[in-house]
C-alpha cells in the first residue's frame, strides 16, 4: 500500500504539532504510512499568544521524541503545576488552586463528603493535594538530583508558542517532513467534492490525499472553501478579545518564577499571568460588550503596575465555538480553524493535539472516509462541549455583583443546560467517577448533534470526562465555596474542624528539603539566565 499524501496548510503551533505528531505516530519502524508536507505563508502571521499547556503535552513530546530539557531550553519553558484563580468569587483578594495532582484515600475516597460536612476552615484542595502549597512556596515539581518526592507531582509547561512551532519545524524537517514557505492563493476541487490540490503564490500546485486546515481563525479550507459552518458559543462564554503584553525580566524581574498560571478576575473578564524563563506574559481576556479596547488597556496596566509603562500591548480578537464538522470530505481542521474555547484552562494546544492524536488513530487505509470522519467529529465535538461546560462553571458560580459583566455571567441563560443538569445532580451528592460512566445526567437536554449525518445518530453531546473528571470539577466547585450555605443548613452550625491527613502533612513538611525553588531548578537544569530582582 502506498503512503497517503498529507498536506498541512498553516505553520502555527497547531500545524507543526500535527506534522511532528503524525510523522512520528504513522511512520514507525521503517514503515511509511504518510508522506507529510506543510505549507506555511511567509506573510500571514501566527497567533503566538497561547503559552500555558496541560499535562497531555508530555504524551505529545514523548511520541514526537523530544527531550524534556532540550525542549525547555529551546522554548523558554517553565513548569506549570496549577492554575491559581484570584477574585473570581467575591473580588476580595480570595483565591483557590486547580492543581494537576491529587491524592485519593483508600479503600473509599470520602474526602469531599468529609470536607462538605466540616467547618471548611482549610480550603478543599489543600486537604487532598500538596500542590497548592508547593505552588505557594514557589517550588519546582521535581528535585535537581532526580530524587523522588514519592507520588509524582504532575506538571505541564508554560512556553513561548512561536518558538515551539519553530522547534517542531526543524525537528520535523530533519525527520522527512517537506516544508513549503509560500502563500496559498487557490484551492482546486475534485469531482467527488474533495480537495484535489492547493495552488501557491509562486505557482506551485500541491496535490494530496488528505488536507489539514491549520490556517488559524481564517479557516481557509474548511470554511472559506468547503463552507462548513461554525457553532457559536458566545451565549455561554462572553469574552471575545485579549489585550496582551510581555514584561521582559530585563525590564522587571519580580525575583521568582511562579510554578503555576494565575488567572485574576478583573472588571470584564480576567487576566492571565504566565511566567517564562525570560519574561512574563500577560493577557486581559475580556468581553467587548462590556469594555472597550482603551479601557481594557488601562485596566491591564493598572493591574500590572508602573513597570508596564511604555510596554507595547497587542489586541487579539477571537470567537468561541467549534466547527460543525472538523473533518469534511478529505479536509480536517486542526487548531484554531477547528474551533476555540477561551484560554482559561489552557485548552487551545490541547485540542489541536487531541485532533492530531485522533487523526492518527482514525487514519484511513483507503477509499471511503465517511465513517472515520463521523467518529472523529463526534469525539472532537464531545470534547469541545465538555470544555465549554467546565469553563462556563468558573463564571456562573461567581457571587460578584460589582460590575455589569459579573452580574451578566451568572444569569440562568448564560449557563449551559448540560452544566445546569450536572450542578443540580451534584446537590444530591458530591461528584464522583461513576457520574461520567454512562455519560448522562438527569435533566440533560435532548439536543441532537450533527456529527456526520449517519442514520441513528441523534445523541446529545456527551461528557466522557475525557479531560476533566469529578476531581477537577470539585477543585472549581469547592474553590468557589459552592453549597456553603446549604451545608451549614444540612449539617448544622457546630461542624467538626476540617482535617488534613498525616500523609499530606508529612509530604508538605518534606517538600522544602526535597524540592528546589522553581527558578533555581530552571537556572541549574535548563540554563535560565540570572536577572536582578526589580
Ligand atoms: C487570546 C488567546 C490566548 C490563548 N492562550 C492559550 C494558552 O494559554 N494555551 C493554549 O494551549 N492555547 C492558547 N491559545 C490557543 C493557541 O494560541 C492556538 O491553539 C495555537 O496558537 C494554534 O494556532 P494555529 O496554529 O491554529 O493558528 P495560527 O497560529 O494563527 O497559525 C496559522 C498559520 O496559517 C498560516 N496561513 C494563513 N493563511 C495562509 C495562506 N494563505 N497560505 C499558507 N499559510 C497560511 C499562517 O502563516 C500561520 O502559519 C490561545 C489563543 C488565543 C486567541
Amino acid at each position: 500500500m502506498s503512503a497517503k499524501r498529507v498536506l498541512i496548510v498553516g505553520g502555527g503551533s497547531a500545524g507543526w504539532s500535527a506534522a511532528a505528531y503524525l510523522n512520528a505516530a504513522l511512520n514507525r519502524d521503517g514503515e511509511r504510512t504518510a508522506e507529510i508536507a506543510l505549507l506555511e505563508s511567509p506573510d500571514a502571521p501566527r497567533i503566538g499568544v497561547g503559552e500555558a499547556t496541560i499535562p497531555n503535552i508530555n504524551h505529545i513530546l514523548s511520541v514526537i521524541g523530544i527531550d524534556e530539557r532540550e525542549f525547555m531550553t529551546t522554548v523558554d519553558a517553565t513548569f506549570k503545576q496549577s492554575i491559581r484563580y484570584v477574585n473570581w468569587l467575591e473580588n476580595r483578594g480570595e483565591f483557590y488552586h486547580h492543581p494537576f495532582s491529587r491524592y485519593r484515600r483508600s479503600p473509599v475516597d470520602n474526602s469531599s463528603r468529609d470536607w462538605l460536612m466540616s467547618d471548611r476552615s482549610i480550603p478543599f484542595m489543600e486537604t487532598v493535594s500538596v500542590q497548592p502549597m508547593i505552588c505557594e512556596l514557589g517550588l519546582a515539581p521535581k528535585a535537581l538530583n532526580g530524587a523522588s518526592f514519592g507520588e509524582p507531582l504532575v506538571y505541564a509547561f508554560h512556553m513561548n508558542a512561536l518558538r515551539f512551532a519553530d522547534y517542531l519545524c526543524e525537528h520535523s524537517k530533519e525527520r522527512g517532513v517537506t516544508h513549503y514557505l509560500d502563500h496559498m492563493v487557490d484551492v482546486e476541487m475534485a469531482d467527488n467534492g474533495h480537495i484535489a490540490a492547493v495552488v501557491t503564490q509562486t505557482g506551485l500546485r500541491i496535490e494530496a490525499d488528505l488536507f489539514i486546515d491549520s490556517t488559524g481563525f481564517s479557516a481557509l479550507l474548511i470554511e472559506k472553501k468547503l463552507g462548513v459552518g461554525f457553532t457559536d458559543c458566545s451565549q455561554w462564554l462572553m469574552c471575545d478579545r485579549a489585550t496582551t503584553m510581555h514584561v521582559p525580566y530585563e525590564h522587571h524581574y519580580p525575583g521568582y518564577v511562579r510554578p503555576y498560571t494565575s488567572a485574576t478576575a478583573l472588571s470584564a473578564g480576567w487576566v492571565w499571568e504566565i511566567p517564562l524563563q525570560n519574561a512574563r506574559s500577560l493577557g486581559y481576556v475580556h468581553s467587548s460588550a462590556f469594555i472597550d479596547d482603551e479601557q481594557a488597556d488601562r485596566e491591564l496596566r493598572l493591574f500590572e503596575g508602573s513597570h508596564a509603562d511604555g510596554l507595547p500591548a497587542r489586541i487579539v480578537q477571537f470567537r468561541v465555538g467549534l466547527r460543525q464538522k472538523a473533518w469534511a470530505g478529505n479536509c480536517i481542521a486542526i487548531g484554531l480553524a477547528g474551533g476555540f474555547i477561551e484560554p482559561l484552562e489552557s485548552t487551545g494546544l490541547y485540542l489541536s493535539h487531541l485532533a492530531s492524536v485522533m487523526l492518527a488513530e482514525h487514519f484511513p487505509y483507503d477509499g471511503d472516509m465517511a465513517a472515520l470522519a463521523m467518529r472523529f467529529n463526534r469525539i472532537m465535538a464531545n470534547r469541545y462541549y465538555e470544555i465549554l461546560d467546565f469553563i462556563n462553571m468558573h463564571y456562573c458560580l461567581t457571587r460578584r455583583t460589582d460590575t455589569p459583566f459579573w452580574r451578566e455571567v451568572q444569569r440562568p441563560e448564560r449557563i449551559t443546560d448540560r452544566l445546569k443538569a450536572k450542578l443540580e445532580y451534584w446537590r444530591t451528592k458530591p461528584p464522583s467517577r461513576s457520574d461520567f460512566e454512562d455519560q448522562f445526567f438527569p435533566g440533560f437536554p435532548d439536543c441532537p448533534l450533527a456529527s456526520g449525518g449517519l442514520p441513528g445518530d441523534h445523541r446529545s453531546p456527551v461528557d466522557t470526562a475525557g479531560l476533566w473528571g469529578h476531581e477537577s470539577y470539585e477543585a472549581i466547585l469547592y474553590g468557589m465555596n459552592w453549597l456553603d450555605a446549604e451545608c451549614a443548613e444540612w449539617f448544622g452550625a457546630s461542624r467538626p474542624p476540617t482535617r488534613v491527613s498525616r500523609h499530606l502533612v508529612d509530604k508538605l513538611g518534606s517538600a522544602p528539603r526535597m524540592l528546589p525553588p522553581h527558578d533555581a531548578w530552571l537556572k541549574h537544569a535548563v540554563g535560565m539566565a540570572a536577572y536582578a530582582r526589580a
